[in-house]
């Protein structure tokens, strides 16, 4: 037998915050410094400027080996670009301290609608060119991309970025562990959704880049000190969303003849590959924040208005509620500086340049399935009612310039303590959907990235449950579900039942345990008889 000089493998403790197991090279985070954070902070001329040559660079690239047609075409676009009116009228806003991703959307829009309304077809034809230019330079001031980190390793930091996770290729495997963390943060909730094997709370511990490691999410243990060749290759876990999923639409019925509807949640778009729609009665929650990840993508209408559709065209009728972006505490929008009291509805409604953006695009977007509107983080009645204006407003302009559309139901996320507890005043919403998540960080004084989150949850559940039942009394006959991670957890299906709900939203991985959950139910969350 081969002898090796290595010290035996070490094994530390840690909490598991996605199941699976995963081994390879440690990739060693560094925290981003202060001079990267600003970097990333997208903030004026010199920006814009750099955004447009490299726009023009990339049309002249692509003027090179087209035709005549295409020439003239470019031509243009080039024209505008180096006409100093338009960088003059963007520098303007700019100076009356708009954000420069905004301040040129905002310029270039002015002059696409004045193209559109204009009385002869070539000018009129024109517009789309300039919706290209739009987005070229809207694509070039994106943010500095997040440092990403080799394929196949384990990330090993103190926390990760949302950004982060969602810009790394998973598909040739990796892990996550960290220092602190939380199961209950928005990676945890990421690395579940894609089977990413996570640990998290396993304190400081030492170990140098390339050295190979494990990180075993079923036991929460990390192993260190191990020798590469001695580790058998690590067939990806069977997870729940591996095994036949069953083909039913989402549609159960409890032992005593109640229909149950489940969903599910997403959070990135390209999720949904490789799921039948026919599992799941809809998309319960789409958390658009992991789509639209930078400023510039939140200004970018034509991006939103494909992300969408994508999801739509997939569920092939099915109702799809899409969150409106939830930016905020873990989940920051790259390039946007907030403070931390501005969170969901009302940094939509305080920011309205980002708003009316998406709204066009989730307007444009219903055309094409069965969509639905969520506001998150709402508290109380009059924002629903701001944010259904602007939509009004924008419909309008829509219509004005002859733009397919159509105006979705809108509903809110029922996730701040005191919304939950006056929602029968809650008249503009369309339907709730419960947001456990939130609705317990609020209950227990707590925040999810806390380490001790998943145990202040645990003992929190009956008050979660009690409040859950009181505010299902005042939502009357509006459309009701939940898509907190509670609605995922087989424990709690029976007293989730009992309190009244009947459609359940989850990550695509824990169907087949809630089914199994409700199978042999009364809908009152009673065993039936026999069972
Ligand atoms: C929630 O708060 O329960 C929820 C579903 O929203 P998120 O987890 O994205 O905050
Ligand atoms: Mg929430």
């Amino acid at each position: 037998m081969k002898k090796r000089n290595m010290a035996a493998p070490l094994r530390l403790n840690a909490t598991s915050a996605s199941p699976g197991v995963a081994s390879g090279p440690a990739y060693i985070a560094e925290p981003p410094t202060a001079a990267a954070l600003s970097q990333s902070a997208v903030s004026g001329y010199a920006e814009l400027a750099a955004a447009i040559e490299t726009a023009i660079d990339e049309l002249q690239k692509l003027a090179t080996g087209t035709d005549a047609e295409g020439g003239d075409i470019i031509d243009f676009q080039l024209e505008v670009l180096r006409d100093p009116t338009i960088a003059e009228m963007a520098g303007a806003r700019i100076d009356a301290n708009e954000n420069v991703v905004f301040a040129w959307v905002g310029t270039l829009d002015g002059y696409i609608r004045e193209l559109e309304s204009a009385e002869e077809e070539p000018l009129r034809a024109r517009a789309v060119d300039i919706l290209d230019i739009k987005n070229r330079v809207l694509a070039a001031l994106t943010g500095a991309p997040v440092k990403d980190f080799p394929a196949g390793s384990i990330y090993v930091g103190k926390d990760m970025e949302p950004s982060r996770f969602l810009a790394h290729d998973w598909s040739a495997g990796g892990g996550i562990a960290l220092y602190a963390g939380s199961a209950a943060g928005h990676v945890a909730l990421l690395a579940r959704s894609r089977s990413v094997p996570m640990v998290i709370g396993a304190g400081r511990f030492l170990t140098t880049g390339g050295q190979h490691i494990r990180v075993d999410g079923d036991a929460g243990v990390i192993v260190l000190q191990m020798d590469k060749e001695g580790v058998a290759p690590i067939r990806p876990e069977l997870t729940a969303s591996t095994t036949v999923p069953a083909e039913d639409n989402g549609v159960l019925q409890t032992a005593d003849g109640r229909q149950i509807l489940l969903s599910i949640n997403l959070n990135a778009p390209d999720e949904i590959d490789g799921i039948a729609a026919t599992t799941a009665a809809g998309i319960g929650l789409m958390r658009s924040e992991f789509a639209v990840t930078s400023l510039a993508d939140a200004a970018n209408e034509e991006k939103q208005l494909a992300i969408y559709r994508r999801v739509l065209d997939w569920a092939d009728g099915r109702s799809v509620t899409i969150r409106m972006l939830d930016v905020g505490g873990d989940k920051p929008l790259s390039g946007l500086a907030t403070s931390p009291e501005l969170r969901g509805i009302r940094l939509l409604l305080a920011r309205p340049e980002i708003t009316r953006v998406q709204v066009r695009a989730l307007l444009r977007a219903a055309v094409f399935g069965n969509l639905r509107v969520m506001l998150p983080m709402v508290t109380f009645p009059s924002e629903v009612d701001d944010m259904r204006q602007i939509f009004r407003e924008e419909a309008a302009e829509l219509a004005r310039r002859d733009v397919p559309h159509r105006f979705p139901s809108i509903g809110m996320m029922v996730e701040v303590p005191a919304a939950a507890l006056m929602l029968e005043q809650f008249e503009g919403a369309d339907f709730f959907s419960f947001g456990t998540n939130d609705l317990t960080q609020y209950l227990v004084a707590s925040t999810r990235e806390d380490a001790d989150f998943a145990a202040h949850r645990e003992k929190a559940a009956q008050a979660v449950l009690r409040l859950l039942a009181y505010a299902v009394k005042l939502a009357g006959s509006k459309p009701l579900s939940i898509c907190g991670d509670m609605a995922g957890d087989p424990r709690l299906t029976a007293e989730l039942l009992a309190v009244g709900i009947r459609h359940f939203s989850m990550a695509p991985a824990q169907l087949p345990a809630i089914r199994s959950a409700i199978v042999g139910l009364n809908a009152g969350g009673t065993k039936a008889a026999g069972e």
